[in-house]
Parts: structure tokens; C-alpha cells; sequence
């Protein structure tokens, strides 16, 4: 959505008119995640981003953080996106081995959406196609553990890509630093109940902000 702006310093998404809108991980963090502790930690959320900057940039974005100059201009150092640590980069690797392997057709790199119903804002990683099935992709970089959370972000965003809530196929790939991956599927079968969820979660989060809970 071409109006909606996102501030990458407060980490918002503000309409045209000024007005703030709640992120789909600002609900889920308010929500279903407030008693996870694994969710943020500083560590993975700076590999997390850098390797979603990183695999972006394979996919074909300029890169976010040295528009492809290939340095930071304010130090001037090396971007660690461009130029990323051999950490990173085992991570960008097994991305890659996704998509060869289960014939990743990319539609749409991070792509800023709105969700006016439930008025949520929110950056899917991709819009896909995966043996012939269009849908909305999410790369993860975190620890195993049992995604269930996962099925109700790909709706969110789904509902965004979608508005006519038609349901659509969500995956979750989980890269490793072995550069291996595992591939989550959420079939359309299960679309209607966890858009119900998630939007109870909208309303939830909506009334705890009313009533300052
Ligand atoms: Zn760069």
C-alpha cells in the first residue's frame, strides 16, 4: 500500500492522516507472546533482521541499509547486509537451498500492507508461488520450537495481500544455521478458523488499549 509509511526508527506504521496503526507483531507480542521469552531477544532480532535484509537482497531489493552502495555511509563500514558475517551468510544459504529445492517462485519481496477492517499495518516477507500454489512466506531465523503463533502472522498478512479473505496457502521457513531449512505448510483448510482468531486477537488488543489493561 503506497500510502502507508513506515518509521524504521519507532518501528510504527503511520496512515497518511498521522494517525499511528498497531503492527500485526505489536498485537501478537501484546497478545498471544507477552509470557514468551525466547520471542525477542535483542541477539535474534538483530540476525533475524540482518539475514531478512540479507535474503531480501537475493531476491532482488536494494538493500536497505547501504541502498547498494555497499557501505554504510555515516562510519563509512563495510554493510553487514552486503557484506555479511559468515553467520549470516550460512543462513542467506539455506534460503537459497529453499528455493531451489521447493521451486520458490517469488512474487512480492517485503511488501508494506494495511488491513483497514481491522485496521492493522504489518511488512510481509513474501508473496509466493509453491508448486503451484499462490501464498504469503515467512522466513524465520529463531530456535525450534512450536510455531503456533506462526499460522495467525501468515493470516494477518494473508487478510492484508487477500482482502477478500480468500483463503490462500501460508508457509513458514525456518532457516538453520547449518544452512538447512524446514518448511511449515498451513493449508487453506484452516484459513477461516485462525482469520477468526486472529481478528479476535485485533478486537482483544484494541479493547485492552481502551481500558488501559
Ligand atoms: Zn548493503
Amino acid at each position: 500500500m503506497e500510502d502507508l509509511k513506515f518509521s524504521p526508527a519507532t518501528h510504527t506504521y503511520i496512515l497518511p492522516s498521522g494517525v499511528l496503526v498497531p503492527s500485526v507483531t505489536e498485537i501478537l507480542k501484546e497478545t498471544v507472546l507477552e509470557c514468551s521469552s525466547e520471542w525477542w531477544t535483542e541477539e535474534g532480532r538483530d540476525k533475524g533482521r540482518l539475514v531478512h535484509a540479507a535474503c531480501a537482497v537475493l531476491d532482488g531489493r536494494v538493500c536497505e541499509l547501504c541502498r547498494g552502495e555497499g557501505v554504510i555511509p555515516v562510519a563509512p563500514l563495510a554493510c553487514p547486509v552486503c557484506a555479511p558475517t559468515e553467520e549470516i551468510q550460512d543462513y542467506v544459504e539455506a534460503w537459497q537451498l529453499a528455493k531451489q529445492e521447493l521451486g520458490i517462485e517469488v512474487l512480492a519481496v517485503e511488501a508494506l500492507c494495511y488491513d483497514p477492517i481491522r485496521n492493522v499495518a504489518g511488512t510481509y516477507d513474501r508473496k509466493a508461488i509453491i508448486g503451484g500454489r499462490e501464498g504469503i512466506l515467512e522466513i524465520k531465523t529463531g530456535p525450534p520450537s512450536r510455531p503456533d503463533w506462526w499460522r495467525l502472522q501468515l493470516v494477518a498478512y494473508s487478510l492484508m495481500a487477500w482482502p477478500d479473505a480468500e483463503p490462500h496457502v501460508r508457509w513458514a521457513v525456518r532457516l538453520d544455521e547449518d544452512r538447512t531449512y524446514q518448511l511449515y505448510t498451513y493449508p487453506p483448510s484452516t484459513y477461516l478458523e485462525d482469520a477468526v482468531v486472529w481478528t479476535a486477537l485485533t478486537h482483544y488488543y484494541k479493547w485492552r488499549i481502551n481500558n488501559d489493561h
